[in-house]
């Protein structure tokens, strides 16, 4: 097996590239027509009730309609994941490892038109969908390698006359909640994390964005997946969410979203329901309240370019995206100056246009949401750029920074997930690096210092699960940047990384009196 590698990002510089993105773009217009079923124990099944998935660059434009399971279907769902479950744990690692490569030689093959379809059904411009594209491949690729060492179990001593052994086994039927910002690469990797380590599953997507998720499971399919291991089923949340959370025979679940759903499903899932037995376990990785630090003697220029890089990057809406800048007072002038000045050079637009460097935020109650943060803000602090809205097609809202904010401030402590930043000074590292800690949240944060002596300080008092030096604070990547957060962040299970597979196994030991 070759060994694992990132994939690399498309070169839209090259016109053929940008030409080809323009192609997929047209075929996935083409299927906006079509009504997409849910799968349960392999079966397609069509429903009267559907999601309609929009443009939110142009919202009366539908990307696809897909069919909605209510509580019986669910029920039925897990049924079917616990009667295939047996023979699908016995299943070889190897075997199993080898449809996540074929499903990602099949998405390797059909790269632009997963993109294009989250350009359209999610508002990413070429570079963000075409990373998110390539995450979700990276995560089949190194999943399944993970799973095959995972197979052999790791060491443990034996005696004279005791033979021991410590291995993993999948623990039995899951629900997987994906969030609708990463609607292809954190969708697959959470759901394919669950099926490669021999688990059958519930996938429930987001209501946002579930047309993307409705291809992903007519590949999965293609590159071989048994009937019934993946139950795909769209729903309505309040319908269908605590109804499975809830359920006795659910084993696991592994949602990323709001901290509001995130503690809700951790609450209940921590109730023993009747007929249950055995606890279950949650991953949940929730927000961010993101914060890159600029040093006295850092590099001004990156500084600037890597606050509006993870600020503004797909609107904002990423949990990892930096939403306070946290600069000292002697270069405080100059940073945001540099900040703004970049800022206006953002474009913000169709993302199917190339170029686009902003697309629309992805619905209107998140369009309305950030208005209100807008409004907060403008009591707050000072508005340096933005502030304008514009919800006559799409969902468009401008770059916006608000300067000399107050650390307890509003804008200060609560996740918008839009794009939104907001300015503190610090008259010294320990201030920086205090006001960057005071926060509910602690995902992403990044520091931006010439000074090796509070690198390491930051290094060691920073308290976020994914910590970066001299560049921005998004664009994990798996294999490189196992990602995910302490505190109100979540549960850290490291997303792409080394133990991250540990999540679906339960381990056993096993000794033999010789
Ligand atoms: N892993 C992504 C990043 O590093 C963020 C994921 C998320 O927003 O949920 O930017």
């Amino acid at each position: 097996m070759i060994p694992y590698e990132h994939a690399e990002e498309t070169d839209f510089s090259k016109e053929e590239n940008r030409q080809a993105y323009k192609e997929a773009l047209n075929k996935v217009r083409g299927d906006f027509h079509r009504e997409y079923p849910l799968l349960i124990d392999g079966e397609e099944i069509h429903t009267p009730q559907k999601l309609t998935s929009y443009n939110p660059a142009d919202k009366k434009q539908v990307v696809g309609k897909v069919s909605m399971a209510d509580k019986e279907l669910a029920e039925k769902a897990i049924e079917s994941a616990w009667k295939h479950f047996d023979t699908w744990r016995k299943w070889p690692a190897k075997s199993r490892a080898e449809i996540l490569f074929k499903a990602a030689a099949i998405f390797r093959r059909r790269r632009h038109e997963f993109s294009a379809a989250m350009t359209v059904e999610a508002g990413k411009n070429y570079v963000e969908a075409d990373g998110d594209t390539a995450e979700a491949i990276d995560f089949l690729e190194y999943y399944g390698r993970q799973m095959v060492e995972l197979d052999k179990g790791k060491p443990v001593l034996s005696r004279l006359n005791e033979h021991n052994e410590y291995f993993y086994q999948p623990m039995g039927v899951g629900f997987i909640i994906p969030p609708w910002n990463f609607p292809f690469a954190i969708m697959c990797g959470t759901t394919v994390a669950a099926l490669v380590t021999g688990n059958t599953v519930l996938m429930k997507p987001s209501e946002k964005a579930p047309v993307v998720s409705a291809k992903f499971v007519e590949v999965l399919r293609e590159a071989g997946l048994p009937d019934g291991v993946l139950q795909f089923i769209p729903g309505d949340p309040k319908e269908i969410g605590d109804y499975i959370v809830d359920h006795p025979k659910i084993r696991f679940i592994n949602f990323t979203g709001s901290r509001a759903t995130g503690t809700r499903i951790y609450e209940r899932a921590a109730k023993v329901q009747k007929g249950q037995k055995w606890l279950k376990r949650v991953v949940a990785e929730m927000g961010g309240k993101d914060t890159i630090i600029v040093d006295k003697d850092a590099d001004l220029e990156l500084a600037a370019k890597s606050i509006v890089t993870s600020a503004f990057g797909f609107s904002g809406q990423k949990c990892s995206a930096c939403s306070r800048a946290i600069i000292h007072q002697d270069v405080y002038d100059q940073v945001l100056e540099r900040t703004a000045e970049l800022t206006k050079e953002v474009t913000v637009g169709d993302p199917a246009e190339y170029g686009t460097l902003v697309g629309p935020v992805i619905d209107e109650i998140q369009f309305n949401k950030i208005r209100e943060y807008i409004d907060i803000g403008k009591q707050e602090g000072k508005l340096i750029t933005g502030g304008e809205t514009d919800d006559s097609k799409g969902y468009f809202v401008q770059p916006t920074i608000f300067a000399d904010v107050d650390p307890e401030a509003r804008i200060m402590q609560e996740e918008i997930f839009g794009p939104v930043v907001a300015f503190t000074k610090a008259k010294d590292f320990e201030e920086l690096l205090a006001i960057a800690n005071n926060t509910d949240y602690g995902l992403t944060g990044s520091v931006i210092s010439r000074n090796r002596e509070h690198l390491d300080r930051a290094r060691r008092d920073f308290n976020v699960g994914n910590l970066y030096f001299n560049r921005g604070c998004t664009g994990s990547i798996v294999g490189l940047q196992p990602f995910g957060g302490v505190n109100m962040s979540g549960t850290n299970a490291k997303a792409g990384g080394p133990d991250y597979l540990l999540n679906f196994m339960e381990p056993k030991s096993v000794s033999e009196w010789l």
